[in-house]
């Protein structure tokens, strides 16, 4: 008997000016800079702020529990998003597709299961990536729309930066996240105008941006633990997949520091550069890649030049952070975050933040093999890291992980006060 290949709906160019795209919630500053990327480019967009437990009760639902946490949680925020509205009829959902070997390049086919079951299984799933999967969609990646989407991300590295940087010591209370937000708005107004993109208006903007961040008033006299944040991208950076981690990490009186989308997207980039030499195929995909490196890091070297007259101290190039994991992980290991997860705690350890939080979602094997099994080595190179691996999955609980994170910034704290006596 042949098996039947079910029709799924799909997303068509018609629907474009009819329909609202709902997108998961993960970096806000980013989320809302993508969000008018896509609008001015002519996308309804919605990005979901939904949160609470119910999330984790439709996941647990509709997805098997031995699933990756960042799919449960995603796929239970859409279908808590849709028991809350009526215009189902009007929605397409947008997911992202790595392209890679890791789970994620088929959480789209889950979450087509998933609303199958609760009753949505009318509504059209959208895939936003970069590999040529799901070809007949009515979402295209032109240069122009690809343009945006990186003046975006570029944007929102600075903004994210700045941010965190200043909010533990500001002296005024919220005046950090007024002004990221402010920047947000005004950016999100340009794009309105078909400003704000050009290589021109990113340097302007990134400078100004820079400026107006050294300007606010900072409380700099105490020496506070300094903890940076890596893990698998969704967990990293999601509030709603991390419980808050970074607002719990400022009331705990930490200074954060969370790596950049700008990582990640290179990371992917450089691994299509490592297969194409490795296994020979991917020829074109290798060109693609080392052009969009090129206009990638020319928008990097305008965020890094942007702090150049100011208090702050840059981020390192990707070209650096890169070579940090070699010697500890081959940049063959590219399932997950792979190397970038070891690179990344090696450049924290080096440019301060030797506090670090590993955040690792339960069904996550590549994460755990990047990030905590590399870091007895790391802490062998550099003995003084203080190095905590957190499990985030639908049964840890909240107060558990905090208490955690709390003798982490325990011994960090006992650091400062030791190289404090040291100096009297
Ligand atoms: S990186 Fe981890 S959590 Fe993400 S899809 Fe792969 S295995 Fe799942």
């Amino acid at each position: 008997m042949e098996s039947e290949v079910k029709e799924y709906p799909k997303f068509v160019a018609s629907m474009r000016k009819t329909h609202t795209i709902l997108i998961p919630s993960m970096l806000p500053f980013h989320m809302a800079l993508f969000e008018k990327a896509l609008l001015v480019s002519g996308y309804n967009v919605e990005i979901m702020r939904n949160e609470g437990p119910d999330v984790v009760t439709e996941g647990l639902k509709y997805v098997h529990n031995d699933t990756c946490y960042p799919a449960l949680l995603v796929i239970g925020q859409f279908i808590d998003n849709l028991n809350h509205r009526t215009d189902h009829d009007k929605l397409v959902l947008l997911i992202t597709q790595t392209g890679g070997g890791c789970r994620a390049s088929n959480y789209i086919h889950l979450l087509r299961k998933a609303l199958d079951k609760a009753g949505y299984g009318f509504i059209p799933v959208v895939s936003l990536n970069a590999s040529n999967l799901e070809k007949d969609s009515g979402l295209k990646l032109t240069y122009s729309l690809i343009k945006k989407i990186a003046a975006a991300m570029t944007y929102g590295d600075e903004i994210m930066y700045l941010f965190n940087k200043t909010r533990s010591y500001e002296t005024e209370a919220g005046s950090a996240k007024k002004l990221a937000l402010d920047w947000v708005e005004k950016i999100g107004e340009q794009f309105g105008k078909k400003k704000g993109v050009s290589y021109r208006a990113l340097r302007k903007n990134l400078n100004d941006i820079a400026k107006s961040f050294n300007a606010l008033s900072l409380d700099l006299s105490h020496a506070i633990p300094k903890v940076g944040v890596v893990g698998e991208i969704y967990v990293k950076y999601a509030a709603l997949g991390n419980n808050h981690l970074e607002d719990f990490l400022v009331s705990e009186h930490a200074e954060v520091m969370v790596p950049g989308l700008y990582g990640f997207i290179l990371y992917c980039l450089y691994n299509s550069i490592y297969d194409s030499e490795f296994y020979g195929h991917g020829k074109i995909k290798k060109l693609g890649s080392k052009f969009i490196i090129w206009y990638l890091r020319r928008r990097e070297k305008l965020m890094i030049h942007s702090m150049k007259h100011t208090k702050f101290t840059p981020m390192k190039y990707f070209s650096h952070t890169k070579d940090l994991s070699e010697g500890i992980l081959s940049h063959g290991t590219k399932m997950g975050e792979g190397w970038l997860l070891t690179a990344e705690m090696m450049e924290l350890v080096e440019i301060g933040y030797d506090n670090i939080i590993c955040t690792q979602p339960f069904g996550c094997l590549p994460n755990h093999i990047c990030g905590k099994g590399v870091m007895k080595k790391i802490k062998s190179l550099h003995p003084d890291a203080n190095i905590v691996a957190i499990d985030y999955d639908p049964s840890a609980t909240k107060v558990n992980q905090e208490n955690r994170i709390k003798l982490m910034l325990a011994i960090a704290r006992e650091k400062i006060e030791e190289n404090e006596d040291a100096k009297l």
